[in-house]
């Protein structure tokens, strides 16, 4: 086992940090989805016997902007923003495709989401699906106060700035807020997954990993195998998150400036795990996440033909420069990776 994972394995606000985005994604998966999801269905249900014309518009820009000419969606917007409670302001259209409003209940739910959806797509993530929850008027009832999603949602952010580094005390009011909306939410959605969820999160917090003789006598999953598993998937959730996170920003000067922050602790935590650098470079690339040494090597296809016999300079994936011509170039590393070349803003 490597020296900077048996460190990681010992450093108790390390290991605070991936419980905490182990609670949330139990949160997320086995409580705020179903629950979302099973009150979104009936809104759903309601939005399609409210609209007289029944038939999938041909009509209406792709996406980005409000329909304004079309019965069908036009309807729709008026029922769905009826139920919004900031449809001056709250709406944001580059998420959103309106033309599949009438079949497909997620696009529904992103008209309350913050910016940073694609129009057409949707993968759950704590974030749009509380906002949703919050912004949806469908929701509104006294079992789930404002009060109590903005505390989830405060956990989510102090989870995503803690430089992966989160204190005993923290941990544990995290863990609370987290919990009691689970209690709450439970008697919302089969009360079964309810429970299961609850339980698992207690295992999860009375699970201790120590490296004892160079192996993890206990860990999350019971092998360090599972256990490296998991904490790829975590690493991964959080760069998926600052990257939402980036995407919902309007103000560009405060965009560089949170790119830059989390840009400088992700360097620090990588260079600190080289057993993850790997890794954070490709799960990093997105967000522009520079690495100083081991650069991966990338070569033209040509160049690796022995018949050519080329020796073109090793370009470094991150010069953005290089990007426009990366498309036909593989990359070389010491170990499988998967394939990534940024073009512009898109990841490939
Ligand atoms: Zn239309």
């Amino acid at each position: 086992m490597s020296d900077s994972l048996t460190r990681r394995l010992n450093d108790e606000k390390y290991k605070n940090w991936m419980k905490t985005g182990q609670v949330l994604k139990i949160l997320l998966d086995d409580i705020l989805v179903p629950f979302a999801k099973k009150r979104l269905i009936e809104f759903h249900e309601c939005l399609k016997q409210k609209d007289p014309y029944k038939k999938i518009c041909q009509s209406c820009p792709e996406k980005k902007e409000p329909p304004t000419s079309c019965k069908t969606c036009t309807t729709w917007k008026n029922n769905i923003l009826k139920e919004h409670s900031n449809p001056q302001r709250g709406v944001k259209w580059t998420n959103i495709d309106p033309k599949i409003w009438p079949k497909s209940i997620w696009e529904v739910a992103k008209t309350y989401m913050p910016k940073g959806q694609q129009p057409g797509v949707y993968s759950p993530d704590t974030s749009s699906v509380l906002n949703f929850i919050l912004l949806c008027k469908i929701f509104k009832d006294k079992r789930i106060g404002d009060k109590m999603i903005k505390n989830v949602l405060q956990v989510r952010n102090a989870v995503m700035h803690s430089g992966m580094n989160i204190s005993d005390e923290h941990f544990k009011a995290h863990v609370n807020t987290i919990k009691q909306m689970m209690n709450i939410l439970r008697t919302c959605i089969d009360d079964t997954d309810a429970i299961a969820a609850l339980k698992d999160v207690d295992g999860l917090l009375k699970v201790n990993i120590k490296i004892i003789d160079d192996a993890v006598k206990q860990s999350v999953s019971g092998n360090s195998t599972q256990f490296k598993q998991k904490e790829e998937n975590l690493i991964s959730q959080h760069f998926m998150a600052i990257d939402e996170e980036l995407r919902s920003i309007d103000d560009a000067a405060t965009y560089e400036r949170m790119k830059k922050d989390f840009q400088k602790s992700l360097s620090v935590f990588f260079k600190a795990n080289p057993d993850l650098e790997d890794f954070g470079r490709f799960k990093g690339a997105r967000i522009g996440l520079q690495f100083e040494e081991r650069q991966p090597i990338v070569r033209r296809r040509d160049d690796l033909d022995p018949w050519w016999g080329w020796n073109l300079p090793y370009v470094r994936p991150n010069d953005r420069e290089m990007y426009p011509v990366a498309i036909d170039l593989e990359l070389d590393y010491e170990y499988q990776q998967p394939i990534y070349v940024e073009l512009g803003s898109h990841l490939l």
